[in-house]
Parts: structure tokens; C-alpha cells; sequence
């Protein structure tokens, strides 16, 4: 049995030594989910008590939240109070699936045109769902897809990243805890090619959700379509912040930083494209700067702390080589750029870049802010939307006829007018273009896990005679 060390990348303290789960111990985890939901009580458990039940593990979240908070912060090195926000923000989305697991249940009834015919619509659960999850926000991306499988009836296999388990074994204990029947909620943990694969391949899964990298999504869907079971796949950003020089300068500057510089860069929505309207670059820019060689660095439980590490050693070189590469093709370094101890890396800024730059193109998932200009809407929304993802992006302006008519032709799936990065659990999240397939959260999330069946009943069946007549 191997086992692997998880360490907390702000300092190196070993926080806990875990399993690595092979392929047939998956296969056997698959099996037990599939047993669950074919035989089990849970996917024929009314949905008023399924909703009870996300209730119950609301409280528990609620109850439990320092504890799953410090484990956040221990496994991803991010600050503490940053993991207490995103607790608050689990127990919401449990609350919610909680909330709309009952309302349209019963499906709905369709006139046909004929007295003799009773037909109905109905929704039921995909089955056995496999999940897999990434390490920058992973009790909250686990909630995404776990709360409306559950809500919805399927039964899962959870796969968490390996490198920052702790929370989703704290998870699986608090839906026992809750009265969870067995077999229902199964987790493996270690690395994706060996403990996350079968999720994809197995024709025992039914659905795969997977949230990560668009290399690993590419990966996955190719797997799953051996046995063509659903997919849905929240992947990378490279997401646009447009200013306009009317915007607010200063609530604009100082959103520009949280935008990119939240958890490091390491936020799948973050703003690491900020592209402004040319008659303002230069003071916003100083400005950015400015501010952005004052966040202090610093380990989860450090009160000073503004910002944490990158999460491994191979992230923090990626992000390295990133801005090597960004600096060869020709942009200009204002702050930044290099890494001052540890797996830390200094917020960094790089100004003079378009869109035919690496950096500008992929996701660096790390603390760099590129900076592009344009001249005129237009030209505002075409930079915007030149890249192959279309996860999120923000405009800023006091024009409000502007903002709308530029956040309709923005082709990315969640757009900011004058803020960045708040959502909440009844709005859709997900991406256009490469950043993925499907949405997560709102009633789109809980279609996910749902199938929808045609229910066609003939209440006065007589012989028809097509042939014979
Ligand atoms: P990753 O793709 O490296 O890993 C994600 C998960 O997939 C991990 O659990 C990993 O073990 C697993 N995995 C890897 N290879 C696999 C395989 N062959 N089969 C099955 N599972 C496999 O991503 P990451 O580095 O953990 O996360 C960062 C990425 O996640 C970024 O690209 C970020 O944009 C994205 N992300 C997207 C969203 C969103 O909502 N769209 C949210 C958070 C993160």
C-alpha cells in the first residue's frame, strides 16, 4: 500500500500521511456505489428527506467550520480566514440543493390531446456519478457537485486532489454523521492516472464531473467516451478585466488587485488579464503596482498574512517559466517576478503584453497580472474575447448602457459589472468556449444529476390495426 505525505506548502509541516488508492481500488469503490444505487434505499428515498438530510450536513458544516477551515488552510496553505469564508460557502450550497431538491420533483404533466393519454415528465438521478476535484478550493468544489448528486438521488465516488485530501475525508464522516445510508458517498483518494481514471472509463459510472486543468479535462472526456457517459467539465480561465476610463479609478484599481492576486493567482476565476482603456494605462497601472508590491506574504496563520504560497514546488517553476516566457516575448516587468522564499512568489505585473503572448494566453495559476490596452468598445470586447477560454470577466465603467451592451457580447460565462469575483449558489458557474461543458450550481447544477424520462400511459388501450386494417 502506498502512502503519501501531505505537507502544508507555506512552511513544509507535515499535516497528515494517507493512502494511495490503486485502480482496482477505485473499480471496487465504483462497485460499491453501483450497488448502492441499484439496490439501496437512496435513490428512492423521497426527495422532502433527501433535502432534510443536506440540511442536517449544513448544521454539521456550521458546527464543525474552524476545524474544516484549519484543514483547508494546513493542506492548500491559504489563509485562514479565506478558508472561513469558503466553509460559510459550502454550507450555503448544501442549503440550497437542500432547498430546491423537493420543488419540481414530481416533473410536470404534458397535454397530449387525447383524455385516454395521463403523460408526465419526470426527473430522475443519472446514477452513479464519479467526482473528481482539484487542490485551490477543494471542500468547495467537492460541495459543487456533491450537494446536487445527492439532492438529486445518484450515488458517488468522490476523488479529491491528492494533494489536499484532508476536508473531503472530514466531508464523507459529517454525511455519515447525518444518516447518509451506506454505500451512498465513497471516497478515493491519491493520484489521477492510478485512483481517478476509472471514474472516467468504468461503464459501472454513469456521469464523471470533473473540475481541474484543461489538459486533464481533455483527458477525461477522451476516457469517457469509451462508454459515452455524461460529462461535465469545469476547467481553466483566462479571464479579462476591462476598465474603461470612465470607471471608478480607485475602486477599479483596487479591485484589479483582489482579482488576480486572491489565493495567489491560484482561483480559476481570477482576473490575470487586465485590459484598459489607453487614455488611463499609465496612472492605473502605477497604481496597480504601487499596491501590489505592498501584499505581504505570508503562511495561513500568519495575522499579517495578505496573500499564501503557490501550492508545489512543479506550480511554483510553471508559473516561473511563465513569466520567463512572457518577459522573451517581449513584456515588460513592473513588479515581481520572482520567488522570495520558500513557495512563495511575489505578486507580480506585466505591462505592454497582447494577446498573442503565452502568458497572455494560458492559465499561469499563479500571481501574474498582464496588462493589454485598447482603444474604443469595439476593440474592448474583441481583445476580451480572444482567447480559447470563457470562464469569467469583469467590465468596469459608470456608463450603464456600456456595461450591459459590453457584458451581453463578452463570450465567457460569468460577467462582473463594476466588482469581481463575488457568486452565489442559485446563479449557474461555468464556462463558454474551453473552460468547460455544462454549469455547476443554480437549477442548471442540479440538472446535471438528473435524467429526464417521458412517462406515457395509455388509460384506455384498444387494438389499432396499422397493419390489417
Ligand atoms: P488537475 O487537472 O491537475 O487535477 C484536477 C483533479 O484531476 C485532481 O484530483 C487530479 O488528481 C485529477 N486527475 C489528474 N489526472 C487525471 C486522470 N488522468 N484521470 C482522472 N483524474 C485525474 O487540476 P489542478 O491543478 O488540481 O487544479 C487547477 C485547475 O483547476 C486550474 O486549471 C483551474 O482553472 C481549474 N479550476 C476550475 C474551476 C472552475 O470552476 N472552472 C474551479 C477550480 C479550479
Amino acid at each position: 500500500m502506498n502512502e503519501r505525505e501531505i505537507r502544508c506548502p507555506a512552511d513544509g509541516t507535515l499535516v497528515a500521511t494517507v493512502r494511495e488508492f490503486s485502480r482496482e481500488d477505485t473499480v471496487a469503490a465504483i462497485e460499491t456505489a453501483r450497488r448502492a444505487f441499484d439496490e439501496g434505499p437512496w435513490p428512492r428515498t423521497p426527495a422532502v428527506e433527501r433535502g432534510a438530510l443536506l440540511h442536517r450536513v449544513a448544521g454539521l458544516i456550521d458546527r464543525d467550520a474552524k476545524e474544516l477551515a484549519r484543514a483547508e488552510s494546513l493542506d492548500t496553505g491559504k489563509r485562514l480566514v479565506e478558508s472561513e469564508y469558503d466553509m460559510a460557502d459550502v454550507a450555503a450550497c448544501f442549503r440550497y440543493y437542500a432547498g430546491i431538491a423537493a420543488t419540481d420533483d414530481a416533473g410536470r404533466v404534458v397535454d397530449t390531446g387525447r383524455p385516454d393519454v395521463v403523460s408526465r415528465v419526470v426527473h430522475e438521478p443519472v446514477g452513479v456519478c464519479g467526482l473528481i476535484t482539484p487542490w485551490n478550493y477543494p471542500l468547495l468544489q467537492a460541495s459543487w457537485k456533491v450537494a446536487p448528486a445527492l439532492a438529486a438521488g445518484n450515488t458517488f465516488v468522490l476523488k479529491p486532489s491528492e494533494l489536499t485530501p484532508s476536508t473531503s475525508i472530514l466531508l464523507i464522516r459529517l454525511l455519515t454523521e447525518a444518516g447518509l445510508p451506506d454505500g451512498v458517498a465513497n471516497l478515493v483518494l491519491g493520484a489521477g492516472p492510478e485512483a481517478g481514471a476509472p471514474l472516467a472509463e468504468h461503464p459501472g459510472v454513469d456521469l464523471v464531473s470533473f473540475t481541474g486543468s484543461l489538459a486533464t479535462g481533455r483527458t477525461l472526456m477522451a476516457a469517457a467516451a469509451g462508454t459515452v457517459k455524461r460529462v461535465a467539465l469545469e476547467l481553466g480561465g483566462k479571464n479579462p478585466n476591462v476598465v474603461f476610463a470612465d470607471a471608478d479609478f480607485a475602486t477599479a484599481v483596487d479591485f484589479a488587485l483582489t482579482a488576480v492576486f486572491l489565493h495567489s493567482g491560484q482561483v480559476c476565476s481570477a482576473g490575470a488579464r487586465l485590459i484598459l482603456e489607453e487614455s488611463i494605462h499609465d496612472r492605473f497601472v502605477d497604481a496597480v503596482v504601487e499596491r501590489a508590491s505592498r501584499i505581504r506574504l505570508g503562511g495561513p496563520f500568519d495575522p499579517d498574512a495578505e496573500a499564501g504560497p503557490l501550492i508545489s514546488a512543479a506550480h511554483l517553476a510553471k508559473v516561473e517559466d511563465y513569466v520567463a516566457t512572457g518577459l522573451g516575448e517581449g513584456a515588460v516587468l513592473r513588479c515581481g517576478g520572482r520567488n522570495p522564499h520558500g513557495l512563495f512568489y511575489l505578486p507580480t505585473v506585466l505591462d505592454g503584453c497582447h494577446a498573442g503572448m503565452t502568458v497572455v494566453r494560458d492559465e499561469s495559476f499563479g500571481p501574474v497580472l498582464t496588462v493589454e490596452t485598447f482603444t474604443g468598445e469595439d476593440e474592448a470586447v474583441r481583445i476580451a474575447n480572444d482567447t480559447d477560454y470563457g470562464l469569467a470577466g469583469a467590465v468596469w465603467t459608470t456608463d450603464a448602457a456600456k456595461a450591459q451592451r459590453v457584458a451581453r457580447r463578452l463570450r465567457h460565462g460569468t460577467v462582473w459589472i463594476n466588482d469581481y469575483h463575488p457568486y452565489v449558489p442559485q446563479a449557474e458557474w461555468g464556462g463558454f468556449k474551453q473552460s468547460g461543458i455544462g454549469r455547476e450550481l443554480g437549477p442548471s447544477g442540479l440538472d446535471e444529476y438528473r435524467e429526464t424520462k417521458h412517462i406515457w400511459q395509455n388509460t384506455d388501450p384498444r387494438p389499432q390495426h396499422w397493419f390489417q386494417p
